[in-house]
């Protein structure tokens, strides 16, 4: 058995008690105006923050597998909306990372996993019956810089996201922090934009 729930709630009780919490003091409004979409991969959790040289409070972080929008009415597009509208975000940025596990993922492979962790074949079968796309959904990327524009595409073009704010598309190295930019949302003028 994991003892990692009773290993957190201990260490936490520590944080609290010792005032160490004081050093991340922030307010909900990102200091840069800043939003981040990125990739849940663990190589990144302090990496990220801290090749970009940003601090507690500074921006907004979102993550899923492989720093993408999945659907422009899903909860990734509903935060940056949210981002934008609600907390004061001008400027977007798409963080992908090379080495990403979504690079070549198929729905094939994923759902071979599916039936080695028991789940029965003919559950797939109802679902696909019942019209669920598990193919699509399931389905990565082959060139991470290729998903990194579409990313981009389909934040700026989206029909609530206003003209004013900038979408950058980046990919950061999960070994140096290195960062490739790959879309430069200054530099596209306003005929540009949708
Ligand atoms: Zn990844």
């Amino acid at each position: 058995m994991s003892n990692t729930l009773d290993d957190i709630l201990d260490f936490n009780r520590n944080f609290v008690e010792s005032g160490e919490y004081a050093q991340f003091f922030s307010n909900k409004y990102p200091e840069r105006g800043l939003a981040i979409l990125s990739c849940m991969d663990t190589r990144l959790s302090e990496l990220l923050p801290r090749a970009l040289g940003l601090k507690n409070g500074d921006a907004k972080l979102i993550k899923n597998a492989g720093a993408l929008v999945n659907h422009p009415w899903g909860s990734v597009m509903r935060s940056l909306l949210i981002a934008v509208f609600e907390l004061r975000v001008s400027e977007i940025m798409v963080i992908a990372h090379y080495d990403c596990g979504m690079r070549g993922m198929s729905a094939d492979g994923f759902l071979e996993k599916t039936a080695e962790h028991g789940i029965p074949a003919d559950r797939i079968d109802t679902l696909r019956n019942a019209g669920i796309d598990l193919d699509n959904w399931l389905t990565g990327f082959d060139d991470v810089e290729d998903s990194v524009r579409h990313t981009v595409g389909i934040i700026r073009r989206h029909p609530l996201m206003p003209t004013a704010v900038t979408v950058h598309g980046l990919v950061i190295h999960p070994t140096t922090g290195k960062l490739t930019l790959v879309v430069d949302g200054n530099a596209q003028t306003e005929a540009e934009r949708p």
